[in-house]
């Protein structure tokens, strides 16, 4: 039997089997999961859990498709008109230029490309399994069947599984089955011939779990599960296009028709005012080729690319390529609060418990620390029957632990619950006592959704559930107190909102006895009947940075709101904290008073606010649809299972790399690899220095094309030699061109990017303003032309010398005017005038673009055989000189455009 049928005569069983009979089948167990001689006996056997990648288009379709450009047909079809007038080496410099263009086009493609790719495959999913009887995280392709593999709401299922448990599991298999409403799992065996979607008991690779928990045994891995079946292989594809890549091909395809109009108009004029057929030609071909951009798709790519790379490193990854462009022109961030706003590095402070007050000294998860009471005096924990009924909430209730390591704290799990570990551990109750003592036999994990965890304990006489939890969520389901008093809501609202304004997040603890024959436990089992146990109250100090970020933002104009699912006031402190401010003051909103507006009421409040708390996942949705409709461009985060929705609606989503579920890291279009507002910030100003680079490249690049047109179209229509020919013109836009552009890429920020506004993403990429630019430099690029060739041509009636003059003067001309608008020059304008000394650093591309280009134009007239080429003439050092001396008119020219038109 080989390999394949064996596995498919498995699978058919896998759903119709008990789960015991597929747990023995594996060799695995139900409880400890598999060995480590198993595991890596199976990884040798099965190999990785990986989809093969279908290797993309062949690289020589890849180079092909290169040619698939209107502009490239046009030179095809010119070389070859030339080639059949006889001037072959005309025809073939042509074809040699614009395959050096398909080669460079090509090279930068695969670059940009694989440089996207290999980030998006640095994000690996996680999957929890049972090995060795211990729980871990491992890397999803290291699963081998038989592994025992945990599932939480949010996670991505990382092969196919027999389940073993389930808890109220609910999985979405659209991308599987197209069904888009979540499945009900279970785990009995289910009737033979059960078609896919109906296998109830089996959760496939690539779905989601979208609420509850279960577990199960891989049936199959890698190309062996269904997924891997239907598409064999995974589409690794990139896609390099973008809104503004699109609205460029749209642009060139309009400029094309008008430039053939315009070409055909030379032709026929010229013929008809009695010039040779063969020197039209030329002219509408110099014509064509000199009004079309060519160098501009190659740079557009690698600015991309290079933004993307820049993100990457500052700890932001682009999932969807678009979203660098979005990024640049955000209006509003709406962030997290928790862990993003602020450390995620939780210390209980404050402790309410059998109406007393304590306070909790030392810093960090380490158990150095003491209670004191009110008076200031330390408490024996063992004396105050609610206090340590308190602690003990905390320490049981847990799903989290402490590892100390280089006499470090660290939490594995949630700092909110490794705060209550700590806290536990200052009054001497640990983790390895409760467990003897407490033996958990079920529980509930915390879900944003109900906002509280609880846990059943087994005791020598009775089950003990033990909850914790927001306070609204916890004090609604309590009936009195550890001392059977009935509860004073309104005095432990009054202790909440105490700590709370002191930026404390505040958990309440409470417990409940059922009988010993209860051996689960289900959120109907809390509904009422709880008896209230004390608060505990946490500081999770804002990050540093963030202050800096959100100051940043504002200056640039954009919003920053905060939403959470903690407390108003809570949240309101630390926006407070964190200068998260409207108008002198925080406006705070909570999910309550939301709930009860209407679309049209929340879009006028939406803009007022800035901090948004108790909000439930959908309400996230309504809030970005709500700014939407105020015309604002949102970058929303999300970390749980029910904030996709949102995040996909979200102008740009953004999810967590380190903290946060598969579910919403699927849906965002960027990850933070460090989870940090800051992150944010950072990603908005690459974002935006990556569209001004494009509009440097922009406006570098056409002034050339508009100055060689005009040359070319009223020399041709005045029926006098024309200045540049079309080979030439060929050789300024590709060869010079991608030599002095690709640089402008690399251009780092300028100081001011986030000091103004965002930019409005309807307005045109080519601006009024940027096209006044455009239209002063083109005329001065005219004039050099055309001025150059005529006076070399009137003094010494050599056409070859004239016309070599008049590119080297444009291209010295072109150099003033790169460096006018890179940071390269700005940095030798600060030197000059004696600022500090500020380092060349980042500009150095530039630097490289220039001397790049100067050496091709030395050859370019030098070299005899470029002579023979492209009909040039070798300069003596007089001649050099005069073709440098157009830089110095160029200086007030260039500072004249930066002023109708300024990069900063
Ligand atoms: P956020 O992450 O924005 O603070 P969450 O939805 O995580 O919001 O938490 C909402 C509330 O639920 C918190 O204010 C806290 O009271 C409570 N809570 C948070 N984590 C836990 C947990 N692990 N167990 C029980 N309750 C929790
Ligand atoms: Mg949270």
């Amino acid at each position: 039997m080989t390999t394949n049928t064996r596995s498919q005569a498995l699978s058919r069983s896998h759903y119709e089997a008990t789960a015991p009979e597929v747990i023995a089948q594996f060799q695995s167990d139900p409880k400890a999961g598999l060995s480590s001689t198993q595991v890596s006996q199976n990884q040798q056997r099965y190999g990785l859990n990986e989809l093969t990648v279908k290797p993309g288009k062949p690289a020589w379709l890849r180079f092909l498709l290169q040619f698939n450009q209107a502009l490239l047909y046009i030179l095809i079809v010119a070389g070859a008109i030339k080639a059949f007038l006889g001037s072959w080496t005309n025809a073939a410099v042509i074809w040699g230029v614009t395959i050096i263009n398909a080669i460079i086009g090509f090279v930068q493609e695969s670059k940009a490309e694989g440089a996207i790719a290999a980030l998006a495959k640095a994000v690996t999913t996680e999957a929890t399994v049972i090995r060795n009887g211990q729980k871990q995280r491992i890397p999803s392709q290291e699963l081998v069947p038989g592994d025992l593999v945990l599932l939480a709401s949010g996670d991505k299922v990382p092969a196919d599984l027999r389940l073993i448990t389930t808890r109220n599991l609910q999985i979405d298999e659209s991308a599987l089955t197209g069904e888009s409403v979540p499945v009900e799992k279970l785990t009995e065996p289910l009737q033979p011939q059960t078609p896919l979607a109906e296998r109830q008991n089996m959760a496939y690779a690539g779905s989601f779990v979208t609420f509850g928990q279960g577990s199960g045994i891989v049936v199959a891995t890698a190309n062996e599960t269904e997924v891997g079946k239907i598409s064999r292989s995974l589409d690794q594809q990139t896609d390099l296009s973008t809104p503004l890549t699109r609205k460029f091909a749209k642009f060139s395809h309009t400029l094309l028709y008008i430039i053939l109009a315009l070409a055909a108009l030379t032709l026929a004029v010229g013929v008809g005012q009695g010039q040779s057929l063969a020197e039209m030609f030329e002219a509408a071909v110099a014509l064509a080729v000199s009004a079309i951009p060519e160098g501009l798709p190659a740079v557009v790519t690698v600015t991309l690319a290079i933004g993307v790379n820049r993100m990457a490193r500052r700890h932001a990854i682009v999932r969807k390529l678009p979203a660098v462009e979005t990024l640049g022109s955000a209006t509003v961030i709406c962030s997290d609060k928790t862990g993003t706003l602020t450390e995620n590095q939780m210390t209980v402070q404050a402790i309410y418990a059998g109406d007393q007050t304590y306070s909790v000294s030392g810093t960090g998860y380490s158990p150095d620390g003491e209670i004191a009471d009110s008076t200031g005096a330390i408490v024996r924990v063992t004396n105050a029957r609610a206090l340590q009924e308190c602690l003990t909430a905390g320490l049981a209730c847990n799903d989290s632990h402490l590892e100390e390591e280089n006499d470090r704290w660290l939490v594995i799990g949630d700092p909110t619950e490794g705060a209550l570990i700590t806290a536990a551990n200052k009054a001497g109750f640990h983790l390895a006592h409760i467990s003897q003592s407490l033996p958990r036999i079920d529980s509930i994990p915390f879900e944003s959704q109900f906002q509280y965890m609880a846990t059943l304990h087994d005791t020598a006489t009775e089950h003990i559930i033990y909850v914790k939890g927001s306070v609204e969520a916890i004090l609604k389901r309590c009936e009195h107190t550890i001392e059977k008093h009935p509860l004073d809501r309104q005095h432990i609202e009054q202790q909440v909102e105490t700590m709370a304004q002191e930026g404390l997040r505040v958990l309440a603890f409470a417990k409940k006895t059922v009988s010993k024959s209860q051996s689960s436990i289900d959120h109907h089992d809390l509904d009422s009947g709880l008896i209230f146990l004390g608060l505990q109250g946490m500081i999770d100090p804002p990050r540093s940075e963030v202050i800096a970020a959100v100051q940043s933002c504002q200056s640039a104009g954009i919003q920053v709101k905060m939403i959470t699912g903690d407390h108003i006031t809570t949240a309101k402190a630390i926006a407070q904290r964190i200068g998260l401010q409207n108008a002198g003051h925080a406006t705070a909103i909570d999910g309550q008073q939301l709930e009860r507006m209407d679309d049209r009421e929340l879009s006028q409040v939406v803009e007022n606010s800035v901090v948004f708390a108790r909000v439930a996942p959908a309400q996230k949705f309504r809030l970005v649809e709500a700014l939407q409709s105020k015309g604002e461009i949102v970058a929303m985060t999300g970390d749980g299972v029910n904030d996709a929705p949102a995040l996909r609606k979200a102008d740009i989503g953004i999810a967590m790399g380190g903290a946060g579920t598969d579910v919403a890291r699927e849906a965002a279009d960027m990850l933070l690899t460090d989870d940090n507002f800051a992150s944010i910030e950072a990603a908005v100003e690459e974002g935006r220095t990556v569209y001004q680079n494009l509009k440097k490249a922009i406006a570098f690049i056409l002034p050339v094309n508009g100055g060689e047109s005009m040359t070319i179209l009223i020399s041709a229509l005045f029926a006098r030699a024309l200045p540049i020919l079309s080979l030439q013109v060929l050789w300024l836009n590709m060869v010079n061109s991608i030599a002095m552009t690709v640089p402008l890429a690399f251009e780092p920020k300028t100081e001011r990017v986030m000091q103004h506004p965002p930019r409005n993403p309807r307005e045109p990429l080519l601006s009024k303003t940027l096209i006044y630019r455009i239209l002063v430099i083109s005329v001065f690029n005219w004039i050099l032309i055309f001025g150059m060739f005529e006076w070399v041509r009137q003094s010494t009636g050599n056409l070859e010398l004239a016309r070599t003059m008049a590119i080297q003067a444009l291209v010295a001309g072109r150099i003033v005017y790169l460096l006018s608008i890179s940071q390269l020059g700005k940095t030798i304008m600060a030197k000059l005038r004696g600022k500090q000394p500020i380092s060349f650093g980042d500009t150095r591309a530039i630097l490289y673009g220039i001397a790049g280009a100067v050496m091709l134009q030395i050859v370019f007239s030098q070299w005899s055989v470029m002579n023979t080429l492209f009909k040039t003439a070798p300069l003596n050092l007089t001649q050099w000189l005069i073709c440098l001396l157009p830089a110095v008119p160029m200086i007030p020219v260039a500072l004249l455009a930066n002023r109708i038109d300024p990069f900063d």
